[in-house]
């Protein structure tokens, strides 16, 4: 059984036995990687806080039959406010249960790696936390295959399509809306940021500056894209828009009738 090295990122962690944690990692090398981290839970354990949530590190694992081990690791970044401020904390644990959830063991998706220790990144220090997730959502998609058609509509080709269709996978123009009557109408604001977050670097995300209503626009699709893509539900995404309601935020009030997931 081999030795292997590998950049990666802990998108979470489950307690084993007394002291020792099973962590899932996103690794650029090999994608999904779950292993054991033993001790990892005694306070002096040098594996302590390589293997906290959000860590992006370099790490040393034995392959094993059914789980690798992990016994070493180098802190390349801590992002330290995920873990202690709770919105930053929410949204993070969003961004890994994507991963998490859209990924199988092994596969690797080239550019889902380095865009991920970019919006972490982003998440530890942006003040637009809501426009950072959309970009991740949006590229997440991209880098799975699944990349909603945005050049226009989606039925005809046209070029004006303020509407978006989780079904038809999309925007959809005024004509072609009885195709799916579900659409969303989400403005030419939103199908414009959604345009520019498509090609962005994550560095440019500060020079679009969108208003309330596009970015309200756009939470009330994409996550509703992504969790339908997935298949699955995506709990972090259900406690975040529960702690926004709990506090009172505004929440996303396009269509805020309909379930996200
Ligand atoms: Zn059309």
């Amino acid at each position: 059984m081999g030795l292997y090295k590998a950049e990666g990122v802990v998108l979470r962690t489950r307690s084993l036995g007394e002291a020792d944690k099973i962590v899932t990692f996103f690794t650029h090398a090999r994608g999904k990687v779950e292993a054991v981290a033993k001790g990892a839970r005694r306070p002096r354990s040098r594996l302590l806080g390589p293997t906290q949530q959000f860590t992006y590190g370099r790490y040393l694992f034995f392959e094993g039959k059914n789980l690798d081990t992990v016994s070493q690791g180098e802190i390349l970044q801590s992002f330290r406010p995920l873990r202690e401020d709770l919105d930053r904390m929410a949204y993070a644990a969003y961004a890994a249960e994507l991963v998490d959830r859209s990924t199988e063991p092994g596969d690797r998706h080239e550019g889902l790696f380095p865009l991920l220790v970019a919006v972490l990144g982003l998440l530890a220090e942006s003040d637009e936390l809501p426009l950072v997730m959309r970009y991740f959502e949006l590229r997440l998609l991209g880098e799975l295959g699944y990349r909603p058609h945005l050049s226009g509509c989606t039925r005809c080709g046209a070029p004006r399509a303020p509407y978006f269709s989780v079904e038809l996978g999309g925007l959809v123009c005024e004509r072609c809306l009885p195709a799916d009557v579900a659409a969303t109408h989400i403005g030419d604001e939103a199908v414009h940021v959604l345009r520019y977050l498509e090609r962005a670097e994550p560095g440019r995300l500060q020079v679009v500056r969108p208003s309330a209503d596009a970015l309200a626009a756009l939470e009330a699709v994409l996550p509703r894209f992504c969790a339908a893509r997935i298949g699955q539900p995506l709990h972090a995404m259900e406690f975040l828009l529960a702690l926004r309601a709990g506090r009172g935020a505004r929440a996303a009030n396009i269509d805020s009738d309909k379930p996200i997931c």
